[in-house]
């Protein structure tokens, strides 16, 4: 096996070697949870989820250990709860829940481990003490910074020089920093905000500290693999490696960063502050889990993806054709244990899911032509577990052809306009009949009468 991602910290694909075979790890940096995942929310979790299982069949299911955490505690997360009359619990259970049953239905594991930020306040404290100790930190009208200057590497990992980080919108310019691209660690909480108390005061940490924090206490000092999308490169991830490699040393955090590129609606990046943004729950009632997962998975990761609604239509289709080649397999035993080797070595290059996908699509053609059993059953292992490696193919064939979302027609009112069909039929009263095979048709549902009785399939 050789696994291969393009590392951004050395801005070049590398062959990937864990520091323990016994024990990868890996830390995504997940939701801060105050309203629903949009589509593009999506795209990181559904990567990693690939990179995740890749991983395990590499190095195997007990040797690696996947962290994502949930960010609870942050300033949208109290603007949302101060505007909805709610309590921060109850939204953050609210939207953690949510963000769980999405994220399932478009086929996505869940992580080893999802530690969430206000369980780790007090390793927060704990590394801002010794930032203030070592003289990385200081602290400054009850709030603690981060004193870039005291960091010759900080700006590495992004590329960007001290000029570029404070001409860039996202440094925040405050009169208590010393330097304007100064960050912070710990802010004051007034007696209305949630806060806990620290040595400098109560108040509430920032965000980046909470996965230099969480990622020590769920992998150690140093690991493996660091994700997240490519906007968190600057400041989020620069801002852990600071804080992370100035409270442990140089060298030490995450070896591998690995980065998707945006999401984007014609052209601009999908994001709750341009409001061009569809939920995934939206999606869901429009398309099955499945048809957006293999629409996220239908462009190279790093690459942008400009989600459309004929882009879902075309996954569908394409799983359909896979489907049908699944169907006409009916008669032959499979073996899915391993995943085909053209796969796997798509996969391995850095990712590569949509070569993944064409290689999967061979299959089937492969399938289509056969006729030895043998052949068959081969090529059938090869489309349920190459499916299974990049979670579609999940379904039997005959529930996929009847599954459709939220807003379809239900399979309880088919049945019944089927029955009265029948009926209709044995009247002689054709028109009728005619009129709910159209009525169905219309709302994408094919009848076929066949010796045995009449079945239905969405279209
Ligand atoms: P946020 O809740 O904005 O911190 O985002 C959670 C995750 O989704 C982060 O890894 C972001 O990088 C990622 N993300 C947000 N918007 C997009 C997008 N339009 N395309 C791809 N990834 C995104
Ligand atoms: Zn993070």
């Amino acid at each position: 096996m050789t696994l291969h991602l393009y590392n951004t910290a050395s801005r070049q694909k590398e062959k990937f070697v864990p520091r323990d075979p016994k024990n990868v790890g890996m830390y995504v940096c997940g939701p801060t949870v105050y309203d629903f995942a949009h589509i593009g929310n999506a795209r990181p979790v559904i990567i990693f989820d690939i990179l995740a299982r890749l991983l395990r069949i590499e190095y195997g299911d007990a040797n690696v250990n996947y962290v994502r955490n949930i960010t609870d505690v942050e300033d949208k997360i109290i603007d949302a709860a101060q505007k909805n009359g709610e309590s921060i619990e109850a939204l953050t259970t609210r939207t953690a829940d949510a963000f769980h049953t999405d994220m399932a239905a478009l086929g996505a594991l869940p992580p080893n481990r999802e530690p969430r930020a206000t369980e780790h306040i007090e390793g927060m404290v704990e590394m801002i003490g010794i930032l203030i100790d070592k003289d990385h930190a200081y602290e400054a009208e009850g709030h603690v910074l981060f004193d870039v200057q005291s960091m010759p590497n900080y700006g590495k990992l992004s590329g960007r020089n001290r000029d570029d980080m404070i001409a860039g919108a996202r440094v925040e310019i405050a009169p208590y920093k010393k330097d304007p691209a100064d960050f912070v660690l710990w802010k004051p909480s007034t007696p209305d905000i949630v806060g806990w108390d620290s040595p400098w005061g109560r108040g509430r940490p920032g965000w980046h500290i909470e996965c230099s924090v969480m990622s020590k206490a769920e992998l150690g000092d140093t690991f493996d693999i660091h994700g997240g999308g490519r906007d968190l490169i600057f400041p989020h991830h620069e801002n852990e490696v600071a804080q992370s490699c100035c409270a442990h040393g140089e060298g030490t955090f995450a070896q591998y960063w690995v980065h998707n590129g945006f999401l984007t609606v014609e052209g601009d990046k999908m994001s709750k502050s341009l409001g061009n943004f569809r939920t995934v729950r939206e999606l869901l009632a429009e398309a099955p889990g499945e048809a957006l997962r293999l629409n996220m998975l239908s462009a190279h990761y790093r690459q942008p993806l400009d989600w459309t609604s004929d882009g879902v239509k075309q996954a569908k289709t394409n799983l359909d054709r896979l489907y049908t080649a699944l169907q006409h397999l009916s008669d032959v035993e499979a073996d899915e244990s391993t995943v085909a080797t053209s796969v796997l070595a798509a996969l391995e290059d850095d990712i590569n899911t949509p070569q993944a996908l064409t290689e999967i699509y061979a299959i089937a053609s492969a399938a289509n032509k056969a006729t030895d059993a043998d052949e068959r059953a081969r090529l059938k292992g090869e489309l349920l577990s190459g499916g299974a490696m990049m979670g579609i193919l999940l379904q039997e064939p005959a529930d996929w052809f009847q599954s459709g979302s939220d807003g379809d027609i239900s399979e309880e009112d088919i049945n019944m306009l089927i029955a009265e069909r029948i009926q209709a039929k044995a009247e002689k009263n054709y028109a009728r009949s005619d009129e709910i095979r159209d009525s169905l048709k219309e709302q994408g549902i094919v009848l076929e009468d066949a010796a045995g009785g009449t079945t239905w399939k969405r279209v």
